[in-house]
């Protein structure tokens, strides 16, 4: 697989995965063309300037901060010189319609006091489920959140392992067996949603989120996670990486079974020795590769997979501030279980919800003008193969639901101090994202869609094509697209000669 001449690399997508690819490839001596469809970059992360309010289009719960340094290592940077990065205390705040409240907190007398309230024997459970979430960790992902399963047998070493931990039981079955309390129970399950998994169905791995979070805090970009990607793209550049904006790729140009650049909608032709994909994986192989077998077939497996729920988003601008919010708010519906269940399997948008809110003011000030808070409020809801949804028309009635429920519940006096609001639905993820069915996670993170089971980081068939991003191994999330980036950069420059696979990329 070795190819000392491979110095040219496209990177299509400036998600964090494809940032990450670009800057692990500029960094090692491949000269790296990055090129991004819209007109800012970030992906799912894309952000808004509105009237003086900063809108974070997407992630706003950064953990594993070191994943992001490691970026920097040998390049005589450091993350630190391009975004600072501010502690959120709490980690979330967890609400519930009957008042219940829980402050998810890293201080261990803090959290022991609150579970007590709901239940004094899960005080003992809860620790025992802290251990249990810290083996998965080793095991899941400082062991394997980086490497690329390139064969069935990576994956079958690795198993022993996480059959031990039994991986093949629920994230929500093992928090179950620990704790008892039914808010405790989703309070320690719901995060697999944040990469877009039912807690009933993901893999226990995914309790590793919570070890994740423990360990490395959870963090907010000063100026908004928009901050932190202009960052990575400024280090790119500031490493010689070519960086282009309003540059949809059309295809990916194939010769003799290997990749030889792509064209980009207009004609011009970007040549490269190897290409890596960070866009959807079913849009890379479906419409950038659709001219060939290889794209068409891989694209009809893809599709036959399942996808994760999409989002509603909304964000909104108020001229007061909300110093009664916490920064993350998770706000429980009145249901949990069946919920989800209607989330993931539609076929209609849910009567009621759950909601995640954002107050970026409480950590950072400057995300709104003086005086004001900006938010988002985000539901979960089912991709548009679940439940065919027509969002331009119910868009808009869903948004005036959840503000009636916000002024309700949450923020007094909402309507009254409302100053801007947009929407971005599963409709938007598909048209401006090429999300296939407007999933807001790409695969949904089942066990079956793991590890050697997701899309590998190399094409199987073409052997300088890649991908990086939400549908590769690991997964969705910052630190899982980080880690892919990591996988593919590892491959990427195993074929360029400058090192093994699995090695320090
Ligand atoms: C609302 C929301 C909230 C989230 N919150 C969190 C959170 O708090 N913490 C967390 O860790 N994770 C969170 N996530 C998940 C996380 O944001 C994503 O998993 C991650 O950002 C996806 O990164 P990616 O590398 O897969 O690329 P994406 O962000 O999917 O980017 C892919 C890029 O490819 C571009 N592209 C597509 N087609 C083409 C083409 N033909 N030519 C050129 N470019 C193309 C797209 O425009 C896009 O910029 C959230 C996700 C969403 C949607």
């Amino acid at each position: 697989m070795r190819d000392v001449v491979a110095k040219r690399a496209v990177v299509i997508g400036a998600g964090f995965g494809g940032l990450a690819l670009a800057i692990r490839l500029q960094r090692a001596g491949v000269h790296t063309t990055l090129v991004e469809k819209r007109d800012k970059p970030g992906g799912r992360a894309y952000v808004w300037h509105e009237d003086g309010f900063t809108f974070d289009a997407g992630p706003t719960v950064i953990t594993d901060p070191a994943c992001l340094e490691d970026l920097f290592e040998g390049t005589g940077s450091r993350l630190s010189d391009y975004v600072e990065l501010l502690p959120v205390n709490p980690f979330y705040r967890l609400c519930w319609e009957d008042g219940a409240t829980f402050d998810y907190v890293n201080d261990q007398a803090g959290l022991d006091r609150q579970i007590k309230v709901f239940n004094p024997d899960d005080v003992e459970g809860y620790r025992r489920f802290h251990q249990y979430s810290e083996e998965l960790y080793q095991e899941g992902y400082v062991k394997l959140g980086a490497v690329p399963f390139q064969s069935f047998w990576s994956m079958i070493k690795a198993a022993p392992e996480l059959a031990r931990l039994e991986s093949w039981n629920s994230v929500h079955a093992m928090v179950a067996r620990f704790i008892k309390d039914p808010h405790l129970q989703q309070a320690f399950s719901f995060h697999t949603l944040l990469v877009g998994g039912d807690p009933f169905k993901t893999s226990s791995v995914y309790a590793l989120i919570h070890a994740l979070e423990r360990r490395g805090g959870v963090w907010f970009a000063k100026g908004g996670t928009g901050a932190l990607i202009a960052g990575l793209v400024k280090f790119f550049t500031d490493l010689g990486g070519d960086f282009r904006l309003n540059a949809p790729v059309e295809r990916i140009e194939l010769e003799d079974g290997r990749v030889r650049g792509v064209t980009l909608e207009g004609g011009e032709v970007v040549p490269a020795d190897m290409v890596a994909s960070n866009a959807d994986v079913v849009h890379t192989y479906d419409k950038l590769l659709g001219h060939v077998p290889r794209g068409r077939a891989k694209a009809k497996s893809l599709k036959s997979k399942r996808f994760s729920m999409s989002l509603f988003v909304l964000h909104f601008g108020l001229k007061t501030p909300q110093p009664q919010l916490a920064h993350h708010t998770i706000c429980f519906g009145p249901r949990y279980r069946e919920l989800i269940a209607e989330i993931f399997k539609g076929p209609a948008l849910p009567e009621d919800f759950s909601l995640y809110l954002h107050a970026p003011c409480a950590t950072d000030p400057s995300m709104a003008p003086e005086g004001m808070s900006s938010h988002y409020v985000l539901s979960p809801v089912p991709h548009l193969g679940a439940a065919d949804i027509d969002w331009d028309v119910q868009g808009p009635l869903y948004r005036e639901k959840i503000l009636d429920y916000l002024e309700e519940r949450y923020i007094p006096n909402l309507r009254r101090d409302l100053v801007t609001t947009r929407i971005f639905t599963p409709g938007d993820f598909k048209d401006e994202l090429n999300a296939h069915l407007g999933s807001a996670f790409s695969l949904e993170p089942i066990l079956t869609q793991s590890a050697w089971f997701r899309t590998h980081n190399r094409d199987d068939k073409v052997p300088n094509l890649y991908v990086v991003g939400a549908g590769t191994h690991p997964g969705a999330g910052i630190p899982g697209v980080v880690g892919s980036a990591k996988a593919t950069a590892g491959l990427m420059l195993e074929q360029a000669g400058l090192s093994k696979a699995g090695a320090h990329a």
